[in-house]
């Protein structure tokens, strides 16, 4: 096996070779601890029947577990310089693709579709770049693209607001527009100190995974996720507050909705916070024939 690439000595031999600068607008924290490579992999299940998609490979440190680990890696890169140290850096392993796009406007399910043909089971593993990781997670899940889950090093912040349970103060929009289509867990809190340059905030990693069916039966999903971000959109006032404010545009009146509410023994006065996927589902359901 090749020496690892994310070794504090192997990177900065690997920075030195191409004089490369970080660039803090692209989230550019390079991994440089190979054990936090592995349980990342790990976590993701891989088998030579499966394929990877990676957002981010940077210098390649997490790309060549993967392509130790799967049958074929694709990795997304934005930044151009990286392309000839890639090169480099990954020529051991003949089964890694790099596209140099940047992944909110690449066509993902288009090259899915062209190099991914042959494989069954589909996972996008990740360290993201911290200033676009709910954009990039939200386009992964909203976009029907045939993967299995997603295993990424996020924001520890951020991975918690997407794990969370209603009732807690970090549950909101996010958590259920994702556990409407995943489950969510936190496997991994990682220290700073596994990155170069480090981050200025903590890190996790969370695996989601796929339900095979959304949670909840709505009528309609976007109405579901407007009633959602309606519902905390100021986290400090009431539920009925935020649905008048937010839904109505003078299309129903308040009492109507107060009507539902109660039809559906969900008290006006509650915050949405606490409000579970299965009761926002109902509420979405007996809203739609009155503000759509
Ligand atoms: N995977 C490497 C590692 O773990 O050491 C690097 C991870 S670093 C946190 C994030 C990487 O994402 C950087 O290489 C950065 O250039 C790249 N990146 C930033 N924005 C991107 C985008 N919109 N699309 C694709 N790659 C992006």
């Amino acid at each position: 096996m090749h020496k690892d690439i994310a070794t504090p000595i192997r990177t900065k031999d690997i920075l030195n070779k191409y004089g490369f600068s970080f660039k803090k607008s692209l989230g550019q924290n390079f991994l440089i601890d190979p054990n936090i490579l592995r349980n990342i992999t790990e976590y993701a299940n891989l088998t030579k029947e499966s394929g990877v998609i990676e957002i981010g490979p940077g210098i390649g440190a997490l790309t060549e577990h993967l392509a130790r680990s799967s049958g074929k890696v694709v990795a997304f890169e934005i930044d151009q310089r990286l392309m000839p140290i890639l090169k480099d850096t990954l020529s051991p392993y003949d089964n890694v693709k790099i596209v140099n796009e940047d992944i909110l406007k690449a066509d993902v399910k288009k090259i899915i579709n062209e190099e991914f043909s042959h494989i069954d089971k589909l996972m996008v593993v990740a360290n993201l770049p911290y200033y676009v990781t709910t954009p990039i997670i939200l386009k992964l899940i909203t976009e029907a693209l045939p993967i299995q889950g997603i295993v990424v090093m996020l924001q520890k912040e951020v991975a918690e607001r997407i794990s969370a349970k209603p009732g807690t103060k970090h549950y909101g929009s996010l958590s259920i527009a994702i556990q409407y289509y995943m489950t969510a867990e936190v496997v991994m809190i990682v220290p700073k100190t596994v990155f170069m340059p480090q981050p200025n905030v903590d890190s996790a990693v969370i695996r989601l995974m796929k339900r095979p069916k959304p949670k909840v039966d709505v009528v309609d999903e976007k109405f579901f996720f407007e009633v959602t971000r309606a519902s905390f959109a100021q986290r400090r006032k009431t539920l009925i507050n935020n649905l008048t404010s937010q839904l109505l545009e003078g299309k129903a009146k308040k009492a109507e909705i107060i009507e539902v509410l109660h039809s559906l023994n969900i008290d006006p006065t509650r915050r949405g916070e606490t409000l579970s996927l299965e009761e926002f589902a109902s509420l979405c359901n007996a809203l739609y024939p009155i503000i759509k």
